[in-house]
């Protein structure tokens, strides 16, 4: 494969650091076109970091969403490869190389906790351990999504003995079945429909084609009250929601695959309840609106989705607060414009209380809070009328 110098700026043939020259592949058109990077894989792991964090460093700098699932790494919109290669400099000399020495050889490592952690570069060179710049957007999503330690094999990859005078060697994951040829190019993404469709492999994924084996499958989990059970595929959603805060819409739906939940309507009360952080929720209903859209596919569905986002805002430590502010109707709103709700659906959620989900005195407080939108509702539906 062809590769590069990891410093681009040595303009030296026997520099030792080499990774593979990054690719780019247009995809899709009109809003949904996207860049796929097809050997990012290859890419991250001559850096000895995982592939999501220049896919996400490209985002934050691009202002672009990215998706990173089932080994693919998107960037949306359209852009060319020298721009991306250029980001992929800055993102190795800002989060790769050492910052004494300029050695790519360098583990990321997370000190302290909660308001005060800190990530620095571990120097295998010269021993140094030198600061990350914690105003970068990309730190947020590094402590989230901690690098991982490689139990088994240590450093490999990246070992100066093993590669003197020779590029590095990709060799880290055991008996992966790797194609080294650059051009080697996934299977393309239908360019029609969502790329949240795209990934559900709606037209085509046995998983949706046949609910019914699904559906019996995991039948006896599909009953009320058994989501505390830990064997159960809700509650693992549930543990891994809180364990992965923002995950990207991708890695939600590669969770909902990997649990054989994808089409199962108590998954949302799981995505209502932890995917949404309280304060942010009306607009990160919008901003995930496609993945929702993809996932709400029934009546069942809405009310298992408010069920959640019942519990995201009763269960809150400042739950009283949130409601004040008028929260419960600003949700409301935003699944409604978003077509993720119906209006029957939140005709009915405003004007029952419910024990199904918190208390029933916690229902009555949330539910009540809907009148804002339903009176809302009631003026809109007046006002077509007129016409
Ligand atoms: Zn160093």
């Amino acid at each position: 494969m062809a590769t590069v110098n990891i410093r681009r700026d040595v303009d030296d043939k026997f520099y030792r650091y080499k990774m593979p020259v990054l690719l780019t592949k247009i995809e899709g058109r009109g809003n949904g076109i996207k860049t796929v990077v097809p050997n990012m894989e290859d890419v991250a792991r001559a850096l000895n970091r995982p592939p999501s964090y220049p896919t996400k460093f490209f985002g934050t700098e691009l202002g672009a969403q990215t998706t990173m699932a089932n080994d693919r790494y998107i960037v949306n919109g359209a852009h060319q490869a020298d721009r991306l290669r250029e980001l992929l400099d800055a993102f190795i000399d800002k989060f790769v190389l050492c910052a004494s020495c300029k050695n790519p050889e360098t583990e990321l490592v997370i000190t302290g906790r909660g308001n005060n952690e800190d990530i620095h570069r571990d120097c295998k060179a010269c021993g140094a351990h030198t600061g990350i710049d914690m105003r970068h957007r990309l730190t947020a999503f590094i402590l989230k999504n901690p690098p991982k330690k490689d139990k088994k094999k240590g450093k490999k990859g990246m070992t100066a003995e093993a590669n003197v005078g020779g590029p590095v060697v990709f060799d880290e994951k055991e008996g992966s079945n790797e194609d080294d040829s650059p051009s080697a190019t996934p299977a393309a993404v239908p360019t029609e429909g969502t790329e949240i469709d795209a990934m559900l492999g709606r037209g085509g994924d046995p998983i949706l084609d046949n609910p019914d084996a699904l559906a019996k499958k995991v039948k006896n989990l599909d009953v009320d009250d058994d989501d505390e059970d830990e064997d159960s595929p809700f509650y693992q959603l549930r543990v891994w929601l809180t364990e992965n805060a923002g995950p990207s819409d991708a890695e939600v739906v590669a969770k909902l695959k990997e649990l054989d939940i994808v089409t199962k309507h108590k998954a949302l009360v799981e995505i209502g309840h932890k995917l949404f952080t309280p304060e942010n929720v009306a607009k990160e209903i919008e901003e995930r609106s496609s993945l929702l859209n993809a996932l709400v596919t029934s009546e069942k569905h809405q009310k298992s989705f408010l069920g959640g986002l019942e519990r995201l805002v009763a269960l809150a430590p400042n739950a009283d607060d949130l409601i004040a502010s008028g929260i419960v109707s600003k949700i409301l709103m935003a699944a409604y414009q978003e077509d993720v709700l119906d209006e029957d659906v939140c005709i009915n959620f405003g004007t029952h209380v419910s024990k199904k989900y918190v208390s029933k005195e916690q229902s009555k407080k949330v539910r009540k809070a809907a009148d804002t939108f339903l009176k809302w509702l009631e003026e809109a539906d007046s006002d077509s009328d007129d016409e």
